[in-house]
């Protein structure tokens, strides 16, 4: 491994490349990264970068955002078929039936989204700034997409705005179940509960904290408990592992992997940069409007982030 690793850091400074990868990869990829973040921070990240390659090690909708975001620059997507299942759930003409059922009112789309889709939206958001995000609008209704469970747990906070949501979801998250953090709980007493918004209501009202994988991270960070349960991608736990090895973290259910997410191999990445595929582009036309809905975000979210 150490010699691949050399053999893609020779690379990236030959090419002028930068590796962005996102908190769920596999951890080999920690080694070859510049950046390793949730959504939010790598959009801010692609958006600053002076390289003139960008390798994104995550998910579709990912590299089509940084290409939005840069797109004189070469940006790569280790393997082809890393999608989201949540950005796949809401096509164009899916969102223009939606928008069409309920006229008139603003459209927050989920950062997990194609370009198509954004370019048809007000604004982004991710679980960083969501909340924020749909405030942000003072309006007394929003359409929200594709995560409806995201979508729930904005309205929660927000007293004045019913927000009106898809149906998409995450499956990952979504198929955590009230009896699976029933049992994870009543093995472990007293230990704080720390989910994703991305999970269903029933799940995140049972939680002590609630927020987006720099949230959780954040909140154990700061937090003098020894043991946590946390309900999200393994590859967080996995994390959590590594950078807090006096501390125990127990996982609602192991299965909680998004395949999508681990298909980026070292090798994968070195074939990448190396031969410069898979090359992400997107229309001019969508960009450009696409563009305009995440920098709306990207403005809102210089602030700092809303959780
Ligand atoms: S974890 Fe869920 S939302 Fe994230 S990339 Fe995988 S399918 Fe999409």
């Amino acid at each position: 491994m150490k010699e691949l690793v050399d053999k893609i850091i020779k690379l990236k400074k030959d090419k002028n490349a930068v590796i962005l990868a996102h908190c769920y990869q596999n951890a080999e990829i920690d080694e070859v990264a510049d950046f390793v973040g949730d959504s939010l921070y790598l959009s801010q990240m692609a958006s600053k970068t002076n390289a003139k390659i960008i390798l994104f090690a995550g998910v579709y909708f990912m590299a089509q955002t940084a290409k939005i975001l840069c797109p004189d620059k070469k940006v790569l997507l280790p393997n082809i078929n890393a999608g989201c299942e949540m950005a796949d759930m809401i096509n164009l003409e899916q969102l223009k039936d939606f928008k069409h059922k309920y006229p008139n009112i603003p459209t927050v789309c989920y950062i997990n989204s194609t370009a198509e889709v954004k370019s048809e939206c007000d604004i982004c958001c991710t679980s960083s700034n969501a909340i924020k995000i749909v405030d942000s609008l003072k309006s007394e209704k929003v359409l929200f997409l594709p995560d409806k469970n995201l979508g729930r747990w904005v309205e929660k906070h927000l007293a004045n705005t019913t927000v009106i949501t898809y149906d998409g979801y995450c499956p990952i998250h979504h198929n955590i179940t009230i009896e699976d953090v029933l049992n994870v709980k009543r093995a472990n007493p007293n230990i704080k509960l720390l989910a994703h918004p991305e999970c269903q209501e029933v799940i995140t009202s049972q939680a002590d904290f609630v927020g987006s994988t720099t949230g959780i991270m954040n909140f154990v960070k700061n937090s003098s408990d020894k043991k946590f349960i946390i309900a999200t991608e393994k590859g967080v736990v996995d994390r959590l592992r590594r950078d807090y090895p006096q501390k125990e973290f127990v996982i609602i259910k192991e299965n909680l992997v998004c395949r999508s997410m681990k298909l980026n191999s070292l090798q994968d990445i070195y074939n990448s940069l190396n031969n410069e595929t898979y090359e992400i582009e997107v229309n001019r036309e969508i960009s450009q409007k696409a563009l305009k809905c995440i920098e709306r975000m990207l403005d809102i979210s210089k602030n700092g982030a809303a959780n």
